[in-house]
């Protein structure tokens, strides 16, 4: 595997007025008051955004004019978030609505615009070649800096590299760089710890780790899916149906496989990990090299639940390991416990840190041309 192929923004050479169309992240958790209206809506974690600033400001900086494409999942239109988004990046944004506005942001000269949620358009998921097409007209270049969509197969990710040169943001750069270290790190001293939920995205990443780690923590519902599978009482714990099929493949009797001992139990659902679980994690992870994190130990949403995270979380937080660490609900955990400045590398991606860590071959990334022919 290598990179050569790879454009990046140094192979870049920016002229003033060039214009650039860049798919960037802004998929973020919102808060929304009870009752309260999308206009209400208001950006509960921040990190995807401000992940995107650097590449935006050298663009800007250089003198391009600059059209952001993303999704948004919590709402429909960016609308109601474009306020915060503004002040966030530091710079004034032109919110573009539909596609005939790109033609008058384009003639106006303006420096900085966000095009309308991509998943608007049905063309967008269906990586349709007319739409991308649509999207790319009247521009020179594409960037992309959104590591974190990199695993699916979509228009403004995929098919639109078709129509212009296209090039790899700052941020695809770090991630990759980041997550690959990871990954070739000696299995020696490197721990991966699994949490949360969505056996299809987890149970790929324990098989890839298991033989190449010195051992691979489980919690969350992938913990109960592995209780399950081995033909443990769970009670009547949340599981994923799909479970058993996706963790096959995996020798569940491997001792570097650590399922926690005990836990807190509510109604009958093991919600969190238990204290002697927690003792023997947070153990292995002060004696740990280098530490993967995603998926929280519980459910951490009830604070009844959330000790077993946040002891996880600090432990590595106070680690001298380097860390990666990654996953939306990760993050948000370890934003509200004012920890996500403490580890090495926070990775933007959920699902797509998750199926790059399990070895497979991101079709953004492979767009781009990342990977050997
Ligand atoms: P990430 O977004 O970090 O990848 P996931 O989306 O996989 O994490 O999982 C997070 C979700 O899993 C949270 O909503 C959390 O409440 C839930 N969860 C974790 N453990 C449990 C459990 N034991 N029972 C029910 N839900 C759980
Ligand atoms: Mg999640």
């Amino acid at each position: 595997r290598c990179r050569i192929t790879m454009k990046t923004l140094s192979d870049l050479a920016i002229s003033s007025g060039q214009k650039i169309i860049m798919r960037v992240d802004f998929d973020v958790p919102l808060l929304r008051s009870s009752g309260a209206s999308e206009r209400q809506a208001v950006i509960a974690e921040s990190f995807r955004i401000e992940k995107q600033k650097e590449t935006i400001d050298y663009l800007l900086d250089s003198g391009a004019a600059v059209l952001m494409i993303a999704h948004i999942s919590a709402v429909d239109s960016f609308s109601s978030i474009l306020p915060q988004l503004a002040s966030l990046l530091g710079r004034e944004i032109k919110f573009v609505k539909d596609l005939e506005g790109i033609d008058n942001f384009l003639k106006a000269d303006q420096s900085l615009g966000l095009l309308e949620n991509t998943r608007t358009w049905s063309g967008e998921r269906e990586n349709d070649s007319a739409f991308a097409q649509r999207l790319a007209q009247g521009f020179d270049v594409y960037v992309n800096n959104a590591f974190a969509v990199c695993h699916r197969e979509h228009a403004s990710v995929v098919a639109i590299t078709q129509y212009l040169p296209s090039y790899a943001g700052q941020l695809i750069i770090k991630e990759t760089q980041e997550l690959q270290k990871a990954m070739s790190a000696p299995a020696e001293g490197k721990i991966v710890i699994m949490g949360g939920a969505k056996a299809s995205t987890k149970a790929p990443v324990i098989k890839s780790f298991l033989p190449n780690s010195e051992a691979v923590l489980v919690g969350g519902v992938i913990a109960n899916d592995i209780l399950k599978a081995q033909g443990k009482e769970i009670g009547k714990s949340i599981v994923d149906d799909e479970a058993a099929a996706l963790l096959s493949g995996i020798d569940l009797a491997d001792p570097r496989l650590i399922i926690p001992k005990d836990f807190i139990i509510n109604k009958e659902k093991f919600l969190d990990i238990g204290s002697e679980s927690v003792n023997d994690f947070v153990e292995k992870i002060k004696n740990a090299k280098f530490i993967i994190w995603n998926g929280p130990m519980g459910l951490f949403e009830d604070e009844r639940f959330m000790a077993g995270t946040k002891a996880v979380a600090q432990a590595i937080a106070d680690s001298q390991a380097l860390s990666v660490i990654g996953g939306g609900d990760t993050i948000l955990a370890v934003s509200k416990l004012g920890l996500i400045h403490r580890f090495s590398f926070v990775s933007t991606g959920g699902g797509a840190m998750l199926a790059f860590l399990a070895g497979d071959r991101l079709p953004g990334l492979e767009a781009l041309s990342y990977y050997d022919q």
